[in-house]
């Protein structure tokens, strides 16, 4: 088991400066593994986040990040991404504690892709190239790219770290400032990381963390008249209410990553049902379930589907569930009582509604202390019940069977959402008819792979639009000028 030493820091970051809430509120941080509290954080106000977006504002007019040498952020980047990983442990470790994650997934998944994304935004400073356009003999063009200004990121709190890189790393590889605000349920890491950023030479007001209520300090930054763009993970309602209040503002441009509730698609043909089982448990359950991307319907064909249900669900029942700080545990906490409360009432109405429940978390044995909950597996005829349409982000698979692979597409395609999919076919012709077909921003192919950087990440439909992670992020914090250039000869 991990040393719990205290945390390290306990403050906003606000212009460069390590600071409490100017009301002095602080809001306790309390463990889901033992519900105890285990820090006290500032709960800001919006007077430190008028204080942030203002030193935001002056750090980008003056340019002192912006018009710095693009070598030059690199290099405080990459410093940064150094001070990040000799402190790797223990940020795996505050975060499980912070929010139940289980530290294999802290170390292999969260912070490791956290960190990747914080080296490859650095390496994308001074790779970026402008154009030129030439429209006359003596006139040429130069498409400049420009930073917005002032950017507002919302953070949830299902892996904060790993999603606040994907926007911080190209909103500052564009030359933005940023102001951050963490979700309370999850605050701790970016304290940290943006006390980090700071030391290794990232200036101040390009970067603060605004730990505070959704409803004040998110609510705030996404009416603010002085935040120039929005990047927004979390859920739909507040996705919803962060668009009105662009609008209502000043026009600042929103881009959403939103809730989805993915399909994989399980033919009879697929190339390896034993990987297709464990795959399916070991991504939904991961996180015990808080993955906004989890393969949360199983369609499966019919032919294969008492088979393969009963071996997923043996696999399910078999996920270790204890304390996330142990290495042997796949599955830790639920994030909060309340979260845990929501997730059964899911389950329950799944059963009213005649789901069968081919495995019941709520009978699972699970320790005493903390907010824990078994996997379930609920199998239902009709892809139209609440619970095969709605999210439920927590430890809940819903299994469909199919006949055809056109009666699987429309299935998968029959949710508001569109974010991830998976297929499993051995058929060149099944997988590429059904992935022109799937409506989902990320489609996963006989197992294919975890986040990556190098992949754009979001949505359609109610899932969100814009993108994360890749150059296609920076194109969402920048956008382009032209400079028209007449010479006399
Ligand atoms: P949430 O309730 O939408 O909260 C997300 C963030 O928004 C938190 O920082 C929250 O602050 C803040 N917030 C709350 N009310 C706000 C308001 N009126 N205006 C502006 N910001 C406000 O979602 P969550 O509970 O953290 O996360 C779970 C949801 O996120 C799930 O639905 C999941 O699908 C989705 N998710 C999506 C992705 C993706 O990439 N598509 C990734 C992860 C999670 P406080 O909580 O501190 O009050
Ligand atoms: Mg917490």
């Amino acid at each position: 088991m991990m040393d719990l030493a205290p945390p390290r820091t306990t403050k906003a970051i606000i212009d460069g400066a390590l600071c409490a809430a100017a009301s002095g509120e602080t809001n306790e941080v309390r463990s889901p593994i033992d519900g105890l509290v285990f820090a006290e954080l500032p709960r800001c106000g919006a007077e430190d986040l008028d204080r942030a977006v203002r030193g935001a504002r002056t750090a980008f007019e003056d340019r002192r990040w912006q018009g710095m040498t693009p070598k030059a952020r690199k290099k405080i980047m990459s410093a940064w991404a150094e001070l990040v990983e000799a402190e790797f442990d223990e940020l795996c470790a505050l975060q499980s504690r912070d929010m139940g994650m289980p530290i294999t997934m802290a170390r292999n998944l969260e912070m490791a892709n956290a960190l990747d994304a914080l080296r490859w935004y650095a390496e994308v400073c001074d790779k970026l190239y402008e154009e030129m356009v030439t429209l006359e003999d003596n006139v040429t063009a130069l498409i400049q790219r420009t930073p917005l200004g002032v950017v507002g990121a919302i953070l949830p709190w299902n892996a904060p770290a790993m999603i606040g890189a994907w926007k911080v790393g190209p909103a500052l590889a564009a030359g933005n400032c940023v102001v951050l605000k963490p979700a309370e349920e999850a605050s701790m890491v970016w304290l940290r990381l943006g006390e980090l950023a700071l030391q290794a030479g990232v200036p101040a007001g390009v970067l603060q963390v605004v730990p505070g209520r959704g409803s004040v300090i998110g609510s705030g930054l996404s009416r603010h008249m002085d935040v120039d763009a929005l990047t927004f993970t979390g859920s739909g309602p507040v996705g919803r209410q962060i668009m009105a209040a662009a609008a209502d503002s000043n026009l600042k441009r929103v881009s959403l990553e939103l809730g989805g509730k993915s399909a994989n698609i399980v033919m009879a043909d697929a190339p390896d049902l034993t990987m297709a089982a464990d795959v399916q448990v070991g991504f939904m359950f991961s996180n015990q379930g808080q993955v906004c991307e989890a393969p949360s319907r199983l369609l499966v064909q019919r032919e294969i589907a008492e088979d393969f249900l009963a071996e997923v669900a043996a696999r399910a029942a078999a996920l270790r569930i204890g304390n996330p700080l142990d290495e042997r545990t796949d599955m830790g906490p639920i994030v909060s009582a309340a979260q845990r409360e929501a997730v059964v009432a899911h389950i329950d109405l799944a059963e009213a509604d005649g789901g069968e429940l081919i495995l019941d978390g709520r009978a699972m044995p699970v320790p005493a202390e903390g907010y824990y909950l078994g996997a379930s597996v609920i199998r239902v005829d009709d892809p139209h019940v609440h619970i095969a349409q709605e999210e439920v982000f927590g430890p809940v698979l819903t299994a469909i069977a199919f006949d055809t692979v056109d009666e699987a597409i429309s299935i998968a395609n029959a949710t508001r959402y569109g974010l991830g999919a998976g297929l499993w076919s051995d058929s060149m012709d099944t997988i590429m008819y059904a992935t022109r077909r799937l409506v989902a921003g990320n489609i996963n192919v006989n197992g294919g792979s975890g986040p990556a950087v190098e992949l754009p990440f979001g949505g359609f439909k109610e899932s969100g639009f814009g993108r994360d992670r890749s150059l296609h992020a920076v194109d969402k914090f920048s956008d382009t000028k032209n400079i028209i250039l007449r010479s006399k000869r």
